[in-house]
């Protein structure tokens, strides 16, 4: 008798693989556990078992296995049909959907590195002898590769040690060493309540007259808020009065002063679930009975609430009934490093029954949530996660909240899979028969045609909570602006006025600028000569901190010149703005403002973007200038001010979704001004202030926005009526590229009567050296989409086989956005 079991490997491979058992582990392994097989010449890798056979392999003779690595399945059947899905809707291989799915200290191979984990307390007592050797040898020497354990312990298979030893948190994976963001807490002083009010202050003077240091302080104090509106940082206070901080100490423990911090969006948690309920009110109650409605005859909703009124306190009253059925819950989010506010709040309500899953978290911390899904932990009934979180080994999942589902971070671009996790969410539901509800002030095109086609239920709020005004929309055109020379560099007369009385009142003030495709440059007035990357067909871009001209696609750098490389004329000029421009145009404006940037540049380093949040966040910043980074789901009390720069580099995108994109940007933005009691404004600076889509922001109009684009998606074959495949292909050839990009599309028009565009030049067409085309395949409702799939993989599969083409790679994306 044979036994064999058929494996998944963590390699980008569509197949699976078979190997053979004996009849004992033939009988112990079940689908779901993990084996280390070798595979190649003499590499090891974890495999998945997704079943057990007992037929042989026709074509190759099937290998031993080494070890099993598990006792019991750590993945189950639902997740294995899920990835199954993934890999044939985004056609990608079942090996990239494992590699992606697990954390990959699952997937220790031959070639992982160890490290014994820093600043960790390890107990020798509590090691086994092998453990124990592998520990020692840590000592010696920073890191170690499996081979070297195994002649260390002398044996083979030791990806088991090495399991346990990860799980004692004693030692982890190389590449992954990080720390976590410990924010800066910023100390505040105000007046003791016992001093509020008019008299205050000459009751203090007599208390303190016979201490004329802390009677200066007090002093000081009083002057600074009368010119600052906003909190005293204890620093500025003693930089104020040229004193120490023993001093304001003192008055602190006389109870003139109380000191305080402004962190709401971080309070410490304390472990225990807050008693207050939320009460809803009465918009908040219709969408919640609407979509607990919906749910008995549909699977998805969607909640369409304007920005602010209230869709978190929804999801929390869903998540609650969910939770008392004992289900779990999934609450995906765009982005988790923007979520630090949620998350908080999820955990005021739910206390510790909350689990974060980032994919940016280490190791350990990541199957810590995995073991915790996988036994059904009360500490993770709800899991918060960016799309990742997908993946996990749930085993009764009641609920899927998709909160911002228009987010285009939900797809995943590179590398495969290259899938949708919103829609990938509502597969994974339906295995689960599970609910999902998705949110958005600004929900994307096809998911609300899905709505009004009732293919989802829909529940719609369009008041904030507590009946907030929304911001007040004024448009400047600078077209207008610029002829009667009412602007003032990027800045009109009538943006530089709102900001003015904003900081005058102790408001903070948002500035949006879009640099998507929109970077200084820099260009030689005399031949019109503009710096390119010698690598990627793109103009270079201007830094001017660091006086350099950078190619954004791959990091090639240069001193800026100061003569231009065609016709060495010294005539050069900067074109274009991105957000440092904008920020030294403040600095001249605005000379006693504090102006922070958050853009790719300022974020890039160490929890940059938790730094720029805290410190506007603690009101160190007045004016925040970024990119799109600051439309997402923050929320700031105190920003009564929201400008846009310029909506047209947004709307002239060359992009099919450029207006719906620009109408949720702008729209999101401008939520992020007046959230607290009183109205925000929102200034928006373009050349067209009669664009439709400017116009639909201003009015608040979704539903036309969404009826005109509906309109063109129609006529120029897109979602929702056509789905979109984008094949890429790259080679460092030009010509052979060329010839294998016209025999494919050629091709695939030959065997299929479907639109098919291309083979494009892409407007970058070169990076890294390598040429690009792009052929975009256009799937019509009405025909079979795996019937059309089937038909490209197997055009794409001859493709490969053709020698001359082999040097080609071509990538897929399945409803490209
Ligand atoms: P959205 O997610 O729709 O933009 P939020 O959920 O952030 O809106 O709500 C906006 C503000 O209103 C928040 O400060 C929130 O705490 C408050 N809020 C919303 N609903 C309630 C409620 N039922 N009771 C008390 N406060 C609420
Ligand atoms: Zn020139
Ligand atoms: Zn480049």
């Amino acid at each position: 008798m044979l036994f064999f079991v058929e494996v998944i490997m963590p390699l980008s491979l569509a197949k699976t693989f078979t190997y053979s058992v004996s009849e004992a582990e033939y009988h112990f392994i079940k689908k779901g556990m993990r084996l280390a097989v070798p595979f190649g010449k003499n590499k090891i890798y974890t495999a998945l078992v997704i079943d057990t056979h007992q037929n042989r392999p026709s074509l190759y003779e099937a290998k031993e296995i080494h070890q099993i690595l598990d006792e019991k399945p750590i993945v189950n059947e639902k997740q294995i049909a899920h990835w199954q899905w993934i890999a044939t809707y985004y056609m990608c291989a079942i090996g990239d959907v494992y590699r992606a799915a697990m954390p990959s200290a699952f997937l220790l191979e031959s070639e992982s590195l160890i490290m014994q984990k820093p600043d960790v307390f390890v107990d020798e007592a509590t090691l086994t002898d092998e453990e124990y050797l592998v520990y020692q040898a840590l000592q010696l020497q920073s890191s170690l590769k499996i081979q070297e354990i195994s002649a260390i312990l002398n044996k083979k298979t030791v990806f088991p040690v090495i399991q346990k030893m990860i799980d004692k948190n004693i030692i982890i994976l190389e590449e992954e060493i990080q720390e976590s963001y410990k924010p800066k807490l910023v100390r505040y002083i105000r007046l003791h309540s016992k001093y509020e009010g008019n008299e205050g202050l000459s009751q203090l003077l007599e208390f303190l007259k016979n201490a004329a240091k802390q009677k200066e302080i007090v002093l000081a104090y009083f002057q600074l808020s009368a010119v600052e509106k906003k909190p005293i940082a204890v620093k500025k206070l003693v930089e104020t009065a040229n004193t120490s901080t023993a001093i304001v100490k003192a008055l602190i423990e006389k109870e003139v002063f109380e000191e305080y911090y402004i962190q709401v969006d971080r309070v410490q948690f304390k472990g225990k679930a807050s008693e207050d309920a939320i009460v809803l009110s009465e918009a908040q109650q219709n969408a919640f009975d609407t979509i607990q409605t919906s749910f008995e005859t549909k699977e998805v909703s969607l909640l369409h609430g304007v920005t602010s009124s209230g869709k978190t306190e929804i999801y929390i009253k869903l998540i609650e009934h969910y939770l008392e059925t004992g289900k779990q819950v999934l609450y995906l989010l765009p982005e988790i490093a923007l979520s630090t506010q949620l998350v908080s709040r999820l955990r005021t309500y739910f206390g510790d029954k909350v689990a974060v899953f980032n994919s940016k978290y280490n190791n350990n911390e990541r199957v810590e949530v995995w073991n915790q899904v996988l036994h059904q932990a009360a500490k993770a009934q709800i899991v918060i996660g960016s799309r990742s979180s997908l993946f996990l080994p749930f085993q009764d999942l009641g609920l899927l909240v998709i909160d911002e589902e228009h987010e285009q971070t939900f797809k995943q671009m590179d590398p495969a899979p290259r899938y949708h996790a919103r829609d990938a969410a509502i597969v994974l539901a339906h295995f689960y028969k599970a609910k999902v509800l998705l949110g958005s002030a600004t929900p994307s095109i096809e998911t609300y045609f899905n709505a009004q086609n009732e293919k989802y239920g829909l529940a719609t709020i369009t008041e904030r909570f507590g009946k907030v005004m929304m911001p007040e929309i004024e448009l400047v055109d600078i077209k207008d602006k610029y002829f009667r020379k009412q602007m003032s560099g990027h800045f009109s007369d009538v943006l530089i006025e709102r900001i003015t009385t904003a900081i005058s009142l102790g408001e903070q003030v948002i500035l949006f600028q879009n640099r998507r495709g929109y970077s200084p440059l820099l260009e030689c007035m005399t031949c019109g000569h503009v710096p390119q990357c010698q690598q990627c067909d793109v103009s270079l871009t201007y830094h001017k901190h660091k006086n350099q001209l950078r190619c954004h696609y791959c990091g090639y750098s240069i001193a800026k010149p100061v003569s231009c490389h065609n016709c060495s004329s010294i005539d050069l000029t900067t074109k274009g703005f991105g957000t440092e421009q904008i920020q030294q145009e403040l600095i001249h404006l605005f000379p006693s403002a504090k102006i922070g940037r958050m853009d790719q540049d300022t974020t890039r380093g160490k929890f940059g973007f938790e730094k720029i949040i805290d410190s506007f966040k603690n009101q160190e910043i007045d004016i925040l200038v970024g990119t799109q980074m600051l439309a997402k789901g923050l929320d700031f009390e105190n920003v009564s001010l929201v400008g846009i720069m310029n909506a047209d580099n947004m709307l002239f995108h060359p992009d099919f979704r450029a207006f719906e994109r620009s109408f949720q940007m702008m729209t999101q933005v401008a939520g992020r001004a007046g959230r607290a009691a009183k109205q925000g404004r929102v200034v928006i600076q373009t050349y067209n202030p009669n664009h439709n889509t400017i116009q639909q922001v201003t009015r608040n109009d979704y539903i036309g926005m969404y009826k005109e684009q509906l309109y063109d998606r129609k006529i120029y074959y897109y979602p929702p009526y056509f789905r979109i495949i984008k094949l890429t292909l790259k080679q460092r050839d030009y010509n052979k590229l060329n010839e294998g990009a016209k025999w494919l599309h050629s091709v695939l028009t030959q065997n299929l009567a479907i639109p098919i565009l291309g083979p494009e030049e892409p407007a970058i067409n070169r990076i890294r050296n390598e040429f690009i085309r792009t052929i975009l395949i256009k799937i019509p409702q009405e025909s079979s989409i795996n019937g059309t799939k089937k038909t490209i993989q197997k055009i794409l599969n001859s493709f490969d086989s053709v020698p001359q083409y082999k040097a080609i790679k071509v990538t897929v994306n399945v409803d490209f956005y």
